[in-house]
């Protein structure tokens, strides 16, 4: 990957997205998805940091298009934000009113082996970045109810050297790489309750796979003894939403459109890919600046999400251009809209300012 050029790995990027699409739409895919749903009514919700290292999916075996995933720098969320309160309020709406209950999983993340590889985001500064993630599960009881009766929002860590996740409640935390043996799913159903007191049975149970897949991946991850990926080597600054396909570790950096001063993010991202290009971590050559909006519905809605994804697009031009003066002649845009049904990432062309 490393040595190839621009438009190479640009083009191999959206081979990816194909084949992402590809997959997601094939029958045992869809079926599996539906069957999943149908025995796990529970909506699942991730806020998590842009970095590609955090795949909850892939981290607990769990097919793809059932957890909604929401992305921004650091992980950094708050729910007085005008774009994310309405993303977050209607997807739980949405998910109520079909008599689902929501867990929403808010993560930070960490690295047990050197804290260099930690949340950038936060400085590398774990103890910040939960007493941070625990704020927006205040918000969350703010806004959902502090009875939790129906949306239960959760702290998890994230230990990205074995994908192991660190589950935060009222009963204390609990480390999932630390679970020995083989138990049985109605032991861990057992300290899950003990973790969760007060979560409704439905929930618990939806999120007793997201435990048993984890603690199956953390052994798997051990057992291939994979290469920690150490340092940073994006090359790619995603800004919107629909980069599920993204999750090859230390390539991508999303910035979600959810803050109200996406300046920020973007900057600093763009900061992190001219480091990149200077200390020969990547090529030169250039990096991809990728814009996409998802939309569900042919019409208004498409030419909706057309407009946003443009317009991310141009504001992250002229962020780029004012902060990084030096690094902007290297950049190639791409815009595009994502069919939120079949997952197909749509090229619009070739920026035009
Ligand atoms: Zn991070």
């Amino acid at each position: 990957m490393g040595s190839r050029s621009i438009r190479e790995r640009i083009d191999w990027l959206w081979q990816l997205g194909r084949q992402h699409s590809s997959d997601f739409c094939g029958p045992d895919a869809s079926l599996a998805r539906k069957r999943y749903l149908a025995e796990h009514p529970t909506h699942l919700m991730v806020l998590k940091c842009m970095d590609g290292r955090i795949h909850i999916p892939y981290a607990t075996n769990t097919p793809l298009g059932i957890i909604e995933p929401l992305r921004n720098l650091g992980g950094m969320f708050h729910m007085g934000w005008p774009y994310l309160g309405e993303v977050v309020a209607n997807s739980v709406t949405d998910a109520v009113e079909r008599g689902r209950r929501a867990l929403i999983i808010i993560t930070y993340h960490f690295s047990k082996g050197d804290p260099g590889r930690g949340c950038a985001g936060f400085g590398y500064d774990t103890a910040a970045s939960i007493r941070y993630v625990q704020e927006i599960k205040g918000q969350m009881e703010h806004t959902f109810g502090s009875a939790r009766q129906t949306v239960y929002p959760v702290v998890f860590g994230f230990e990205t050297d074995e994908d192991a996740l660190i589950l935060h409640g009222p009963g204390g935390e609990w480390n999932l790489a630390e679970v020995e043996g083989h138990p049985d799913e109605e032991t861990l159903a057992r300290e899950l309750r003990q973790l969760y007191p007060d979560m409704p049975g439905r929930i618990l149970a939806d999120l007793l796979p997201l435990v048993v897949g984890n603690i199956r991946h953390i052994a798997a991850t051990r057992a291939s003894s994979r290469q920690i990926a150490v340092e940073h080597r994006e090359w790619v600054i995603c800004i919107g939403r629909g980069f599920d396909f993204l999750h090859e570790p230390n390539m991508a950096l999303i910035v979600g459109p959810f803050s109200p001063d996406l300046s920020g993010p973007i900057a600093m991202a763009a900061g992190i890919i001219r480091s990149n290009m200077e200390f020969g971590r990547i090529p030169d050559d250039g990096f991809l600046l990728l814009a996409s909006a998802p939309y569900r519905e042919a019409g208004m809605d498409r030419a909706r999400a057309e407009l946003k994804a443009r317009f991310l697009s141009q504001f992250a031009d002229e962020v780029i251009g004012r902060e990084w003066p030096d690094l902007y002649p290297k950049m190639i845009r791409e815009t595009a809209v994502l069919d939120w049904n079949t997952r197909h990432l749509e090229s619009l062309g070739p920026a035009t300012a």
